[in-house]
């Protein structure tokens, strides 16, 4: 299809092959590798025994939607009606990618930053839209005010915003988001915000767009249970908002996938309930990984931008090799070590030629194997 010609395997997918046939540490696409809670886990084990395996509706089941609803009360202070505000997607990969279906026309444009999460691009050139970006450049990755405003025109009819973003860890401060809501009022546009690491947050304040003065009414909030409960599988995400914009969103799904993860979506009812100390923990703990990497990053050489939140640390591997796709490439079999080039995440292939992006939502003892394969290979003492 002549859309989708400049897509081809996904990087993540790419570099886990390559990660599997050499055997490797895969520090590339970005998945936990032990499992969350086990009240979660039980929860679904019970919902299969219980027999919660048939079609549920489109939107999702009523308890889930009402576990989202309090979510988004106790943690964001925005509250949606758990009927009309909610939907269950599969994952935030399909709510970003209906969304974009429901809400452009051919030709409509699209604002957001790159580097962007790679499905951004595809979902918005399966709509027919167009992409209109501002670049976040190493290692600060702030918003750049005259590029942004330079990307609004009178076309655009969507910003996509991703706070904590994937791949540069950024959290975007309340300024950068007072803009971006700004320019999308001035614009008449509406915000899709992506914050499907909004429990990942270390040393910042999550902002979630839709609790900014005036931003309820034209922001649709994605989130995901993958990273926040370790279950990137069972792909359970949802969208809050204006019950106009999720009926249209509805509608192109219920063609898409209908429903799904029937029995998975009591058990993450189950997650978004837990305690504080769970989220509070949670954020510890991936802190905690995220200094590992960052401090053994560091120490092989290489210049960092430590991550205010998310799964990544993004570095620059100039002194290995003349990109970084060549040397994500190379990794797996020179070092066994795998990792995701930045510059998949770009159109401008030379805002992030030489970055590279290393996951840390992986036990401490692995993240230590893969610095210690790094410094043997590249270590020049
Ligand atoms: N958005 C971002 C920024 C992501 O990093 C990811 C997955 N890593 C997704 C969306 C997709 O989420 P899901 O697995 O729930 O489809
Ligand atoms: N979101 C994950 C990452 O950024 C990968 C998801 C996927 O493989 N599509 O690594």
């Amino acid at each position: 299809m002549h859309r989708m010609q400049d897509f081809g395997e996904t990087i993540f997918a790419e570099m886990t092959q390559r990660a599997l046939a050499a055997d490797a540490v895969n520090l590339g696409q970005g998945f936990p590798d032990a499992d969350g809670p086990s009240a979660v886990l039980e929860a679904a084990v019970d919902a299969i025994r219980a027999g919660r395996n048939q079609y549920p509706p489109s939107t999702g089941f009523p308890d889930l939607r009402e576990a989202v609803s309090e979510h988004q009360r106790r943690f964001r202070g925005v509250e949606v009606d758990p009927v009309t505000q909610v939907m269950a997607t599969a994952g935030a990969t399909e709510a970003i990618a209906t969304t974009i279906l429901a809400l452009c026309e051919q030709g409509d444009e699209v604002v957001t930053f790159e580097p962007y999460y790679d499905s951004y691009a595809a979902s918005i050139a399966l709509a027919g839209a167009v992409r209109r970006t501002s670049v976040l450049r190493f290692p600060d990755f702030t918003v750049d005010e005259t590029s942004l405003r330079a990307a609004f025109s009178e076309r655009t009819r969507l910003v996509l915003l991703n706070t904590p973003h994937n791949p540069t860890g950024k959290v975007f401060s309340r300024t950068e988001m007072d803009l971006i809501a700004a320019l999308a009022r001035e614009h008449d546009a509406v915000v899709v915000t992506d914050e499907v690491y909004e429990h990942l947050v270390y040393d910042a304040e999550h902002i979630a767009m839709a609790s900014l003065p005036g931003m309820a009414d034209r922001t649709l909030t994605i989130s995901s249970a993958g990273k926040t409960f370790a279950t990137t599988g069972w792909k359970i995400g949802w969208i809050t908002g204006p019950a106009e914009l999720i009926t249209a969103v509805r509608t192109v799904k219920q063609f898409v996938t209908f429903s799904g993860g029937a029995p998975f979506q009591p058990a993450i009812a189950t997650g978004l309930r837990l305690p504080d100390t769970f989220f509070a923990e949670l954020r510890d703990v991936m802190r905690a990984r995220r200094d590992l990497l960052v401090d053994g990053l560091r120490e092989i050489g290489l210049p960092v931008a430590v991550p205010s939140g998310g799964y990544f640390v993004v570095a620059d591997c100039s002194a290995w090799g003349p990109d970084g796709l060549t040397v994500c490439r190379e990794l797996p079999a020179k070092a066994g070590v795998a990792a995701v080039p930045v510059s998949a995440f770009h159109d401008d292939p030379a805002a992030g030629a030489t970055l590279v992006r290393f996951a840390f939502c992986k036990q401490p003892a692995v993240i230590t194997e893969g610095i210690d394969r790094l410094r043997r290979t590249f270590s020049t003492a």
